[in-house]
């Protein structure tokens, strides 16, 4: 008999401290509704769901006749389940990690090195660039998400500094009147203007950075208990970094990196020295097998200041947001490609009124998850139809073809990562 080329996981959840907590956690709604034994803590943090063969975080195969117990263990006895492409690029590992995350308090205002860098980075300090890998990332709203994304188009900035006198004590005289007179200039200028106001700002005292913090923080609270709207400089959103990081220099950034409120569906692409930072809500992410991070504040982490200075793209632009492709082949179908070659993410929005589903076979080992709706799912390898609900997870070989059956005739919504190359 051929061994199953689809099969159910039992995903690895994570409980860093600024997931949302207990069942108000997309996280622990997606595992108590697949998992009926999984008991919900209230008064713990679910901040992701690791859909992969990371090893901190390998999923468990949910298939008895399958010997090896999780996801990267089978991968590696059955390389050809990742396609002979992917295979062979990405030396017989899946490429990439999805997951799920629910985001209560900020996480780091962050960028991620390109692979040049990378490589120079792990080789000089290993103990904060764990290897040598770049980690272009995807972020696709659950529920209205928020994060911060890219420069701020430079007359935004300008504006803050002229409305944050705080913000501008920080930058100071020579870089704020360099950046006003990059207006008119070539980009190589405004890039190199924006730089020096930002480098500037990384580089501030601490004690410095925590006095004008409070001073900002006191003349918005007394504002706003005036009556007085500051929405202008995002008064509510200082406010609230402000107590999740009190005194910490990322409070700032809102006001040099771009704000997004993704939609549920919406998506945006960090690729290679973006700066971001992921504010609040519930999204899936899709990455590549990596955990080299720069951070910037926001953080009680390590912070590395000049290398994050010396490696951001300093090119404004305010349309951040990644749109998807509709399919031409299945009209329920969005894809979501950026461009790298570690990972494409997959949109599904079926409606109720559909019987049966047919899951486009691909070139690529691929996770699809359930987040909404119920189906079983049926393959030529599989010899009894899997059940799939709210929360079900599955792992599907290259090239399978996999049918969905609807069990009940409500919308159907699945997210799936693969690598097409
Ligand atoms: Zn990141």
């Amino acid at each position: 008999m051929a061994a199953p080329q689809v099969f159910p996981l039992s995903c690895a959840v994570q409980h860093y401290a600024w997931g949302k907590m207990g069942s108000s956690s997309e996280v622990a709604q997606l595992l108590a509704s697949s998992d009926p034994a999984a008991a919900i803590s209230e008064d713990k943090p679910y901040a992701e769901l690791w859909m992969g063969s990371h090893p901190r975080g390998d999923a468990k195969i949910l298939d008895d006749r399958i010997s090896q117990k999780t996801l990267g263990q089978w991968i590696a006895e059955n390389q050809d389940c990742l396609g002979s492409k992917v295979k062979d690029m990405f030396h017989g590992k899946l490429p990439f990690l999805f997951k799920v995350l629910s985001v209560e308090t900020a996480l780091s205002i962050q960028a991620h090195p390109n692979k040049e860098l990378a490589e120079k980075l792990h080789l000089q300090a290993p103990q904060h660039y764990p290897d040598a890998n770049h980690k272009p990332e995807m972020a696709v709203a659950l529920t209205s998400f928020q994060g911060l994304c890219g420069f701020r188009p430079v007359e935004e900035i300008l504006t803050f500094l002229t409305k944050v006198p705080e913000f501008q004590f920080l930058i100071g005289d020579k870089a704020a009147t360099q950046l006003k007179q990059s207006m008119g200039g070539d980009s190589r200028s405004m890039a190199s203007a924006l730089q020096s106001c930002f480098s500037h700002l990384m580089k501030s005292e601490k004690k410095v950075v925590v006095e004008q913090l409070n001073l900002l923080v006191k003349r918005i609270s007394q504002q706003v208990a005036a009556g007085n709207n500051m929405e202008d400089i995002y008064g509510e959103l200082l406010l609230q970094l402000h107590q999740q990081y009190p005194g910490d220099i990322g409070c700032f950034a809102i006001y040099f990196l771009n704000l997004l409120t993704l939609k549920p569906g919406e998506a945006m692409f960090l690729e290679a020295n973006v700066p971001h930072a992921y504010l609040k809500g519930d999204c899936v992410e899709c990455m590549a097998c990596s955990d080299n991070t720069v951070r910037a504040g926001l953080t009680p982490k390590f912070i590395d200041v000049p290398t994050l200075c010396e490696m951001l793209s300093y090119t404004p632009s305010k349309d951040r947001l990644f749109l998807p492709a509709r399919s031409q082949e299945d009209p329920y179908l969005y894809i979501y490609d950026p461009p790298v070659p570690d990972f494409t993410v997959m949109k599904m929005q079926v409606p109720g009124s559909v019987a049966e589903y047919n899951v486009l076979a691909v070139d690529s080992a691929s996770i699809l998850l359930v987040v909404q709706g119920r189906v079983t799912a049926s393959t030529p390898t599989a010899q009894t139809p899997i059940p799939l609900q709210r929360g079900g997870v599955l792992f599907i070989g290259a090239n399978e073809r996999v049918s969905l059956k609807l069990a009940v005739p409500s919308d159907l919504l699945l997210f799936r990562a693969c690598c097409l190359l």
